[in-house]
């Protein structure tokens, strides 16, 4: 299967968690990472999550799709016969019932958004909490934000993009935060809302990853090649081009592996993305976060292994105060025999009325 967000992590954090829980110390986990969209309405932004995720589960289209930030945990489960399926989704607001259907998931999304935000265009800055179990994810979280919008319409307050950009920097000012900032390619990057707002959380560009949607719509005879070089607005971590469902799949139900299908076919039959290849496609998008994800739990090793580190120094102190360290077998056996004969003294003594007890001395 092609590479999700995270996949490629997945046995080596979970070795790294069976040695930590194994310690039986109580020692900080690995720190989560976190993963948010930005950009402007209908950039993309859901549905590049939603590819990086390969499932289909999150409301997508032309107008104001995602009103209230969501709040996507991923948790990795091991696979349980036990269960109808290993795969399933539970919301924070309804907690005890797990959606197998994913597209359940999707129209529960919506309904929670028009609970709290009404059904006429209304943003609220009240998150939905999803958590994901699955064998196939990594721990992390991942954050679907409202897009940035210019013009209020429908019960959008006159302060709405105000209100949208507040929101989204709450999220993305966590140092711990990984940017994916959603740029359509038929717009110039230079206007881009979404590496305006990144530049303004993540001004070195450390954790910001330029991401170039729709670059099956672009104007004919233009490409994104500068784009995706860097060359129009340079960004440390580079830019990926992805090629997501259009409106069209979306009503006919295209599935994901339909769409990622599609996306290796253009890709493969543009000439001019055939010099670029490694910055095109979702397959590459979820490689590289991967790369960024590995950097980032490595950043937390120094610091759980000097913990494994006192912890051992406290146990082997601890152990000392019982005295004298026995190590090795032969040692064990005599102190056991040591231990019988004593018993035996005692015994005879007692069958010979010389003792009351038996108390081994
Ligand atoms: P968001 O508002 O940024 O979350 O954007 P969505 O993911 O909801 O997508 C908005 C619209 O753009 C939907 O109709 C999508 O089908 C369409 N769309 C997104 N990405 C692409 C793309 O790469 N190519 C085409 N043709 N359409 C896209
Ligand atoms: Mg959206």
């Amino acid at each position: 299967p092609p590479p999700t967000i995270g996949s490629s992590l997945i046995p080596v954090i979970n070795k790294l968690q069976d040695i930590l829980a194994s310690s039986g110390a109580e020692l900080s986990d690995i720190s989560v990472p976190q993963v948010a969209v930005v950009g402007s309405q209908s950039s993309g932004k859901s549905s590049v999550l939603e590819a990086l995720v390969g499932r289909d589960f999150l409301p997508r289209g032309c107008n104001i799709c995602t009103r209230r930030p969501l709040v996507l945990m991923l948790e990795n489960h091991p696979p349980n016969s036990g269960d109808e399926s290993s795969e399933w989704g539970e919301f924070r607001h309804l907690p005890g019932s797990r959606f197998y259907d994913f597209s359940k998931i999707r129209r529960e999304i919506q309904a929670e958004t028009e609970r709290e935000a009404g059904s006429n265009q209304g943003v609220s800055e009240s998150h939905i909490r999803l958590k994901i179990c699955s064998p196939n994810v990594l721990n992390m979280t991942l954050i679907d934000l409202p897009g940035i919008t210019k013009v209020p319409v429908g019960d959008q307050p006159s302060d709405i993009e105000a209100r949208i950009r507040n929101m989204i920097m709450a999220y993305i000012t966590n140092e711990n935060c990984i940017i994916l900032a959603v740029s359509p390619a038929n717009s110039d990057l230079a206007t881009s809302d979404a590496l305006q707002i990144a530049k303004l959380a993540d001004p070195t560009g450390s954790r910001t990853v330029g991401v170039i949607t729709k670059l099956d719509i672009m104007d004919r005879g233009t490409n994104a090649c500068n784009f995706l070089l860097g060359r129009v607005v340079p960004l440390k971590l580079g830019y990926v081009g992805v090629v997501n469902r259009c409106q069209e799949d979306i009503n006919k139900n295209r599935s994901i592996r339909e769409a990622l299908a599609y996306e290796e076919r253009f890709f493969h039959d543009h000439p001019v993305y055939n010099g670029v290849s490694d910055r095109c496609g979702i397959p590459q998008l979820a490689n590289r976060l991967n790369q960024i994800l590995e950097q980032h739990i490595r950043r937390d090793l120094p610091h759980l292994k000097a913990e494994l580190n006192s912890h051992m120094r406290a146990v082997m102190k601890e152990l000392q105060m019982y005295g004298k360290v026995v190590e090795s077998k032969s040692e064990q056996g005599a102190i056991l025999l040591d231990i019988l004969r004593r018993y035996c003294d005692d015994f005879s003594a007692m069958v010979d009325g010389k003792s009351e007890d038996m108390s081994t001395k």
